[in-house]
């Protein structure tokens, strides 16, 4: 496994970074102690990188898979708070769940398109600044789908680390194509910024060209990092094989690609609309009395599901 350096923070990643989304309760719902163990099979087999948000419900998970673990694992996490004092308790929430002192970077978690999200978060921008000269945490990002956020992030001196939304598709990209995405991930990189990249398979719509998908993004320029989310030993063995140019055992083979996923409208949608704001890729809208999901559009997040009052959208293996 090759280590990077992460821009300018000090840390070094592995080239793949678990991507604890899809294995959490907004997804795949692995109970604590069966994602813990897949999780530490990834790290044993040589990720040091984990990355998850406050949103995601995985900090138990990923504390069961460090628990008795000895080597440096670097822990990425997120929230959408907007103000100083609602930052300081996600970070106290991690650390305390995560039962770490310090994290090692925390992002604003701002996937969607926020005009100036830097003037309108400030107050939870501060607490991070504030928090990296305590030590608390050692960098200070923003994870984002929208081209327009990593021009401004890649200009403002305060981050550290910019996780945007990359596949081969252009899939869920925001406020721009892909090569404008491309365009300005090259911009943040000459500003000398930690790029680590999100959704490079697509939200689950490049599980059957998982190769193709991580060779796109492993050959983009100062990529540091790329986050995949596992649910199988048997993926992490599939991804480290390919970056690591070995064969691929039929056995293992056979279990790619089985994660395809799909979001359904069950029937007791009331048609409220409270899926649609949620979203951060407009890809759900209310017609004809009920939601319906765009599957062009559609990245199989989960974002919308916790807030439909009817509990009428769920994303099961398609
Ligand atoms: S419809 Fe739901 S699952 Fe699909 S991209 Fe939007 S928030 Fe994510
Ligand atoms: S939140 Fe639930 S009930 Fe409301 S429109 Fe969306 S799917 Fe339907």
């Amino acid at each position: 496994m090759k280590y990077n350096a992460l821009g300018k923070t000090g840390l070094a990643v592995s080239e793949i970074c678990y991507g604890s989304l899809p294995i959490g309760p907004l997804q795949a719902n692995y109970p604590v102690d069966q994602a813990g163990e897949v999780i530490r099979y990834c790290l044993e087999q040589g990720i040091n990188f984990i990355d998850t948000a406050q949103r995601y419900g995985t900090y138990d998970h990923i504390r069961s898979a460090l628990r008795g673990y000895s080597k440096p694992v670097v822990i990425a996490s997120k929230s959408w708070a907007a103000s100083y004092e609602d930052m300081r308790q996600a970070v106290e929430e991690a650390r305390a769940r995560l039962g770490r002192d310090v994290i090692d970077i925390f992002h604003l978690h701002a996937a969607r398109v926020d005009a100036d999200v830097f003037a309108k978060r400030s107050g939870a921008l501060e607490y991070l600044c504030e928090a990296k000269t305590k030590g608390i945490i050692r960098a200070v990002g923003i994870s984002t789908h929208s081209v327009r956020t990593v021009r401004l992030a890649a200009d403002n001196p305060n981050i550290d680390v910019i996780h945007p939304l990359v596949n081969m598709l252009g899939l869920g990209i925001l406020e721009g194509t892909l090569d404008e995405m491309l365009e300005a991930v090259g911009y943040a990189v000459s500003r000398e910024k930690g790029i680590y990249l999100m959704k490079a398979m697509a939200g689950g719509h490049l599980v059957d060209r998982y190769q193709q998908a991580l060779d796109f993004c492993r050959q983009i320029p100062g990529v540091n990092s790329i986050a995949i989310g596992m649910l199988r030993r048997e993926e992490a063995d599939a991804n480290i094989a390919h970056i690591e140019g070995w064969e691929i055992g039929e056995d293992i083979k056979q279990h790619i690609g089985k994660n395809a996923k799909k979001l359904f409208v069950m029937d007791q949608c009331k048609a409220c609309g409270a899926c649609v704001e949620r979203c951060p890729n407009g890809a759900i809208e209310v017609a004809g009395g009920r939601a319906h999901a765009d599957p062009e559009r559609c990245l199989l997040c989960g974002y919308c599901v916790p807030y439909c009052p009817q509990f009428s959208l769920r994303l099961i293996n398609a």
